[in-house]
């Protein structure tokens, strides 16, 4: 756990949070700034601040926080129409909250590329 950072804060439950999935390793969460009527955010319990910082002891947990999302997904009932999953990665990729959380969103038409 790192002491200043929001995620970890929504993992232990100090900040509040619409939890959509729990387990030892993983949380989900409904993101407070939906872009699509789904908008989930799965983070692993342990703090990581990006995908630089993975290493290949991190490479089960990463599938989990992966397959999870398709789970939640399919429990929704987006599997055939469609959904998207994303990580930023730093500046360029605007990620704001430095604990890796990979975006799922659904429920709208996604174009592509993304802006
Ligand atoms: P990113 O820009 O990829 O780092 O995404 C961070 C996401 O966290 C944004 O989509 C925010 O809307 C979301 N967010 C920020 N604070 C909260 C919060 N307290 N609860 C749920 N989602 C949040
Ligand atoms: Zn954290």
């Amino acid at each position: 756990m790192a002491d200043d950072c929001l995620f970890c804060k929504i993992v232990t439950g100090e900040i509040p949070a619409s939890i959509v999935y729990r387990d030892d390793r993983i949380v989900a969460f409904n993101d407070i700034n939906p872009q699509a009527p789904l908008h989930a955010l799965v983070v692993p319990t342990r703090h990581i601040a990006t995908l630089n910082a993975l290493s290949a002891d991190d490479d089960a947990l990463v599938g989990e926080v992966v397959r999870r999302a398709g789970i939640i997904a399919k429990d929704k009932g987006f599997e055939a129409h469609g959904y998207r999953t994303v990580f930023n990665t730093n500046a360029a990729a605007g990620q704001t909250v430095f604990h890796i959380h990979l975006h799922l969103l659904a429920g709208r038409k996604f174009t592509w590329p993304p802006g």
